[in-house]
């Protein structure tokens, strides 16, 4: 039987974004030599801060359509202290999110076993969300500008931006993620009752698009109001959508309630499946221990697994997280999860962990 070969494209990036690629391919190269249903094909891509700097492009002419040929994209961090975030971002990551229409961000977040919430009460089972960011607008739409530059008048706009057209698509998106997880419930975050015009038209689509959902129970809650709820009575919330800014900063709440930053995956989906999705960790760069050989792999693991979930792969995905939260159960955990082990340790624990598996233990 022939099995079938997904092409991956890696952007490993800046800071921790080479050290924890590297483990996420040499676990998925294990992953699939030893279960042998599926193979990998990767191509690199040296896509930085440092090219940028050499040769004032993150991505080189052609980049993209070249990234297109591949199946999804495996993506670490992007970000250096000599470069403004702004022209980091939207050089590279918004770069390739908004042609390649990557307009869904999905980020779940759970408590693995192994590792614990800050949480008091909260244990595994009690924290289990599924976040959707709107990927391609509001906030992070790039409208805007700047006049009077350096004068004391200098004045500076930055519009959201909310059609009828991207708000519809992420909420069947986000009914449709909300639908097919146990409890069917959708929370959708706003801020009507101060952003009163683009934040009332996100209202009202949520509104009409629960109509074709009546299986799924429409829940409402205001951003603020939200934090609150994530931190007071994480068991009442399972899937959420939200706008580009709020969800951003919902995410990486989520993230620090869950355990660690040093865990959570993210994924840029283009639902439609016309351009390649793209996975990524939530951490940044982390200059502060890059280089040291401590960051935490797991997020990049989890956001393979992720990748092959979307690629169909749905077994091998399950068969890679259970063999990360063996490696946490077993107390091999980095720095930020209270632990001392080195991104090789857990990495070679998880690669231990599958081969056990493909042998049948
Ligand atoms: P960015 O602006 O690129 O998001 P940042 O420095 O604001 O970068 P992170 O890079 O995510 O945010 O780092 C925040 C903190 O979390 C840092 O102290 C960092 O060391 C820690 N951290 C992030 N990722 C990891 C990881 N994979 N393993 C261990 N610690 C991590």
């Amino acid at each position: 039987m022939s099995v079938k070969t997904h092409r991956v494209a890696t952007i490993p990036g800046d800071g921790i974004g080479p050290e924890v690629i590297s483990a996420g391919i040499t676990v998925l190269q294990n992953l699939a030599d030893t279960l042998g249903t599926f193979k990998l094909e990767f191509a690199h891509f040296d896509w930085s801060s440092e090219t940028y700097k050499k040769t004032g492009k993150y991505i080189p002419d052609g980049g993209l359509d070249e990234l297109k040929e591949h199946d999804a994209i495996l993506f670490g961090s992007v970000g250096a202290p000599d470069v403004p975030d702004h022209i980091s971002l939207w050089g590279l990551r918004l770069a390739i999110c908004q042609p390649l229409q990557q307009y869904a961000n999905v980020r779940p977040t759970r408590i693995l076993r192994g590792t614990s919430s800050p949480l008091r009460n909260c244990s595994p089972g009690d924290l289990d969300w599924v976040i959707i960011r709107e990927n391609s607008e509001g906030e992070y739409a790039g409208q805007g500008g700047r006049s009077h530059i350096g004068q004391p008048w200098e004045v500076a706009t930055e519009t959201a931006i909310f059609s009828r057209y991207a708000v519809e698509r992420i909420m069947r998106f986000a009914f449709e993620t909300a639908r097919s997880r146990p409890r069917k419930m959708l929370t959708v975050v706003s801020k009507s009752n101060a952003q009163r015009n683009g934040m009332v038209l996100w209202d009202e689509v949520a509104a009409e698009v629960g109509k074709e959902f009546a299986d799924v129970k429409l829940d409402k809650m205001l951003v603020d109001a939200m934090t609150a709820r994530m931190a007071l009575k994480p068991g009442s919330i399972d899937t959420v959508v939200a706008s580009n800014l709020h969800a951003d900063i919902l995410s990486d709440l989520a993230a620090a309630l869950a355990g660690s930053i040093g865990i959570a995956p993210t994924s840029n989906l283009d639902p439609t499946r016309k351009n390649p999705s793209m996975f990524e960790p939530i951490h940044g760069s982390a200059f502060d221990i890059t280089g040291k050989g401590v960051a935490n792999p797991v997020a990049t693991f989890w956001t393979a697994a992720e990748m092959l979930n979307w690629l169909g792969e749905t077994a091998a995905a399950q068969k890679l997280m259970q063999s990360v939260e063996t490696v946490c159960e077993g107390g091999l955990l980095t720095g930020d999860l209270g632990g001392k082990a080195t991104t090789k340790e857990v990495t070679d624990a998880v690669v231990r962990e599958i081969q056990k598996l493909g042998a049948g233990h």
